[in-house]
């Protein structure tokens, strides 16, 4: 039969790909429930859905801050039964930490954290009793290696794939399935949302250095690195879905292998010194390592592009 998943956040980004995704699967595996915060915002994944809304794509409303709206959600399924489980609500902030009130801090963690949790209590349960069940969660190659001005981002990443690696063992033990999606960066709201935010922001908060740092150095950097490594949505649904119909379903997945060295950094150092002095080079000293090594990878790839004759 078919399996059940429950996506969130699917208004936009990878929730939206996803969601079409496993929805468009030529095998027919999956009947989707795309769940999004504000039904109002349906036109972006109606369109995309095209002929599978209605049939194997259905929306409803699910707002990861509220356990009564996924209970609610849960509730509307037939028994009550999900199969797959695909956390993604999400948001990002950058900047200086001190320029960045509690209460938005808090907010940051309310969606990516507790929102996380909030689903996991709810689902865990069932899937336990039936002794089946994939939890797979959209995590960042951040919640591996840190970022500067990433702080708030990163830590709530951090939390959870702390939280899903220790469920995972307990998991594994009721024949359930976890799996962490770790992007690199991907072309979204998300981005647009952080540099409207980054534009905007009141930098009155931290010193000049800081302030200097952050518009001068980080922001190109951070604007480099989305042009050419960017991923789209769809390349991580893809990835996705071959993670979900795989045999044996992996614990981590990076979606962009150009981030595998920079995460493994800190395994090859338990002094945590590697990581930070290759950032520390990278962002500090970007113009002689970071530009030379993007200008190697333009003309490699330019090179490849060229028709073979
Ligand atoms: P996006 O902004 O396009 O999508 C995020 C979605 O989450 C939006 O549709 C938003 O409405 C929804 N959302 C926010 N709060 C919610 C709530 N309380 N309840 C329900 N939905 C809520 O960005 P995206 O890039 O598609 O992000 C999806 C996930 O991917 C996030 O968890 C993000 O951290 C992660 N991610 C993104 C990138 C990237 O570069 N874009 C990289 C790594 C990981």
């Amino acid at each position: 039969g078919m399996r059940q998943v429950l996506v969130t956040g699917c208004s936009s980004g990878i929730g939206l790909a996803v969601a079409v995704r496993l929805a468009k699967d030529e095998l027919k595996r999956f009947k989707v429930v795309a769940t999004m915060r504000d039904v109002e915002k349906r036109a972006a994944l109606e369109a995309a859905a095209g002929e599978t809304l209605g049939r194997s794509l259905e929306i409803h409303k699910l707002d990861v801050c509220c356990e009564d709206s996924i209970r609610e959600c849960e509730n509307s399924l037939p028994d009550r039964h999900l199969d797959i489980l695909v956390s993604n609500a999400g948001m990002g902030m950058i900047g200086p930490l001190e320029c960045q009130s509690l209460t938005s801090i808090q907010n940051l963690f309310n969606t990516n954290f507790f929102g996380l949790v909030r689903l996991v209590k709810e689902v865990l349960p069932d899937m336990k009793r039936r002794r089946s069940g994939h939890i797979v969660v959209m995590s960042s190659v951040m919640g591996v290696q840190e970022l500067l001005f990433n702080d708030v981002y990163a830590a709530s990443k951090f939390a959870v794939e702390g939280l899903c690696k220790s469920l995972a063992v307990q998991a594994m033990n009721f024949n359930i399935k976890m799996s962490l999606v770790e992007p690199g960066p991907v072309l979204t709201e998300f981005e647009r949302k952080v540099y409207e935010e980054a534009k905007n922001m009141d930098l009155s908060e931290t010193d000049d250095e800081t302030a200097r740092i952050f518009r001068e150095l980080y922001l190109p950097y951070s604007e480099k690195v989305f042009s050419s490594l960017g991923q789209s949505p769809e390349e991580v649904a893809e990835q996705t879905l071959q993670l979900i119909v795989s045999k044996d379903p992996p614990f981590r997945h990076q979606t962009n292998h150009l981030y595998t060295p920079m995460t493994s950094m800190k395994h090859a150092d338990p002094t945590g010194h590697l990581p930070l002095d290759a950032f520390y080079k990278i962002i500090f000293q970007h113009d002689r390592v970071f530009n030379v090594s993007l200008g190697i990878m333009r003309f490699l790839q330019r090179r490849m592009r060229k028709p073979k004759v």
